[in-house]
């Protein structure tokens, strides 16, 4: 299944915008990582939107929407894929208690 390109809504700068502040520095866009909430590390998250891929230098997480989406959801790859579909948002469980959210 190939979902990318289905979803012209999403690029993954806005995906991950969600989830940390991003600049823009040249041809990429950088910020602190997500994954390590907390941590002073600096901005160490690197996303290239042209080739729809993210990397971070602190911890290598590393690769595409639907790897971004699998690793700060907690959750399966076709499941990712659904949530990008449908715009991004998924109010998982652990989503919500990593990040201190309430259901509203
Ligand atoms: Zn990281």
């Amino acid at each position: 299944m190939t979902i990318l390109s289905d979803a012209p809504e999403i690029n993954i700068v806005s995906f991950i915008r969600k989830f940390t502040i991003l600049r823009k520095a040249g041809r990429y866009f950088r910020g602190k990582c997500p994954f390590r909430v907390g941590e002073e590390l600096g901005e160490t998250l690197i996303v290239d939107r042209k080739n729809n891929r993210f990397h971070c230098k602190s911890c290598g997480e590393k690769g595409d929407m639907v790897d971004f989406a699998m690793k700060i959801y907690g959750i399966e790859r076709e499941r990712a894929i659904k949530i990008l579909n449908d715009g991004g948002i998924a109010p998982t469980e652990r989503f919500m208690k990593r990040f201190n959210l309430k259901l509203t």
